[in-house]
């Protein structure tokens, strides 16, 4: 997704798309996402600047650090991003939302701040099962 300045008229500019994460660049070994991501761009320009305000919406899903399920994460984001005109001829719309995006990502994916994780010693999944291997 990409916007030549010059294609901006006075009136500005509105468009949307689907984006691909792949596309994008936004998946990590722990996160990936099931779905493109939508993002709406509204661009204006007058003589010296570029004002893109960008809407994010879309999901990713990550895998807890310490029972292994799988979470969805909702992404909702707005931003608003000025540009010189001046040096700037295609402003590539994904790359912006990339560095929105990643900026969010949690250094850990967990289900939940109090997950239990997996029992080491016989494998159940401590939040949803009782064992006893601690208590030994
Ligand atoms: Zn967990
Ligand atoms: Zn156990």
């Amino acid at each position: 997704m990409k916007i030549s300045v010059t294609d901006i008229p006075q009136s500005g500019l509105s468009l949307a798309e689907d984006i691909p994460a792949q596309a994008m660049d936004v998946e990590r070994p722990d996160i990936h996402y099931a779905a493109p991501v939508h993002v709406a761009v509204h661009a204006a320009r007058d003589l010296n600047t570029v004002c893109l305000r960008i809407a994010v919406r879309g999901s990713f899903q990550g895998e807890c650090a310490r029972c292994l399920e799988e979470v969805t994460f909702p992404v909702g984001k707005e931003f608003e991003t000025v540009l010189p005109v001046k040096g700037t001829r295609v402003i590539d719309i994904a790359e912006l939302v990339r560095d929105e995006l990643v900026l969010d990502y949690p250094a850990r994916i967990l289900c939940r701040q109090d997950c239990r994780g997996i029992c080491p010693e016989c494998g159940r999944n401590r939040n949803t099962a009782v064992c006893r291997c601690q208590s030994g």
